[in-house]
């Protein structure tokens, strides 16, 4: 039955409201209630994703991010009960041009500064001997870390939703939020399909519908929905089980093992915002061409199934990890931008501090907050694909 009443109310039941609510919880947070349209937790872009955890990112905040959320993942069987299926085959980039050879050759220093110290820049023969089947034509360098890899972001949030339960949240699947009432500035309710909670306390983790939530309590946003795809292929024995996960930087495109064929992806830069879940198959076709240019032995297999999901874009590609200065009490953790899924332990994390203590303490999010867009303080993640 849904309460009348709770302390705080997490609006969306993807793997940042589930890990939200379990660190709330766990901290004695008071009645904490998770409110999920859907049937079952994680049928947003927390279902449709690629499952890539990795430290190798531009900013030392996404780095902090993935120091704590990737050990928490590794470590999450022993934790929650259920395991992460964290297999660390490593991220490769692949970098094509100085410019991009710069960039991440200036990422591995800050990684390695913030003590990543196995992410390290690779030359072209060093490349092909972690990746032999791979096309390396036109690639000038590249970047490794062995710790990158994948993890499963339903066991996830399973697990953190389960913990959550254990410590005394509510999770309510099946209501839509459809209102959030203020009064004198303040939130005093919120409103859905199946009745009333009064809550002074909101968190928006509503992922590439977190603008919708904020235009129901009159903040607005920036975070768009934007659909990206990609495919599995059948059994591809040719291709190792721990090949890295590869990313062709300057097209975005991507592969990593999965069952026993691969995962493929590439990111439309034509695409524009919308919520839909339609294929585009001449986007399909175009990431089969350049999948097949960078590694052959793809003609080898066939296409099993397709996936299209939402990433959830801010301009800066950076998420939003605050409270609305103006409405106290509307926290937002949103906006990642495609990935995600591996920074949502340090997103419960940081989230249950800013709410509970004021401040987040185990990692500075002070920058991640709404206001930087309107005063034009925005961060710029720039490995992204
Ligand atoms: C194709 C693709 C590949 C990706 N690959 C990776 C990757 O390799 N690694 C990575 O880290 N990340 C990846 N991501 C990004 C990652 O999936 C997201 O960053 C992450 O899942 C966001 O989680 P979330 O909980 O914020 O959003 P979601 O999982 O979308 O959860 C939001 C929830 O809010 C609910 N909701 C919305 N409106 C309402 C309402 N009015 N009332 C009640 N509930 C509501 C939705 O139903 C949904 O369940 C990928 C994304 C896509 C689409």
């Amino acid at each position: 039955m849904l309460p009348k009443t709770a302390d705080i109310v997490i609006i969306g039941g993807g793997c940042m409201g589930a890990a939200t609510a379990h660190y709330l919880a766990a901290r004695g947070a008071g009645k904490v209630l998770l409110l999920e349209r859907e049937k079952f937790l994680a049928m947003g872009s927390t279902g449709r994703n690629a499952g890539g955890v990795r430290y190798q990112f531009s900013t030392e905040v996404n780095v902090r991010l993935s120091q704590f959320s990737l050990a928490v993942i590794a470590r999450f069987e022993e934790l929650f009960g259920i395991s992460a299926a964290y297999r660390p085959i490593g991220y490769l980039f692949l970098l094509t041009t100085p410019h991009a050879v710069t960039a991440f050759q200036a990422n591995v220093a800050m990684q390695n500064r913030l003590g990543v110290t196995d992410a390290r820049y690779l030359t072209p023969s060093e490349i092909a001997a972690l990746a032999p089947r791979v096309n390396l034509e036109g690639v000038l360098g590249g970047t490794f870390c062995p710790r990158d890899g994948l993890a499963d972001p339903n066991s996830v949030t399973q697990g953190f939703a389960k913990s959550a339960r254990a410590h005394g949240a509510q999770i309510e699947t099946e209501t839509t939020v459809t209102g959030i009432k203020t009064a004198g500035g303040r939130i005093v309710a919120v409103v859905t399909d199946r009745g009333e909670v009064a809550t002074h306390t909101v968190v928006n983790c509503a992922g590439p519908w977190a603008a919708q939530i904020g235009a129901l309590a009159g903040i607005a946003i920036p975070i768009a929905p934007v659909r990206r795809q990609f495919f599995t292929t059948d059994a591809l024995p040719q291709i190792p089980h721990d090949h890295p996960m590869t990313i062709e930087f300057a097209t975005t495109l991507y592969f990593h093992p999965e069952g026993a064929g691969l995962l493929v992806g590439m990111s439309n830069a034509d695409e524009t915002p919308g919520d839909t879940y339609a294929i585009d198959e001449e986007f399909h076709l175009t990431t089969l061409e350049r999948a097949l240019y960078r590694l052959p032995l793809i003609e080898n297999a066939r296409v099993a199934s397709q996936t299209a999901g939402l990433y959830e874009v801010t301009p800066d590609a950076e998420p939003i990890l605050a409270q609305a200065r103006a409405l106290p009490g509307f926290y937002i953790a949103a906006g990642f931008s495609g990935h995600g899924f591996q920074h949502a332990p340090a997103t419960g994390k940081v989230m249950s501090e800013l709410i509970l203590d004021g401040k987040a303490t185990t990692i500075d999010i002070a920058m991640l907050d709404l206001e930087r867009f309107a005063e034009g303080r925005l961060i710029q993640e720039g490995n992204v694909v």
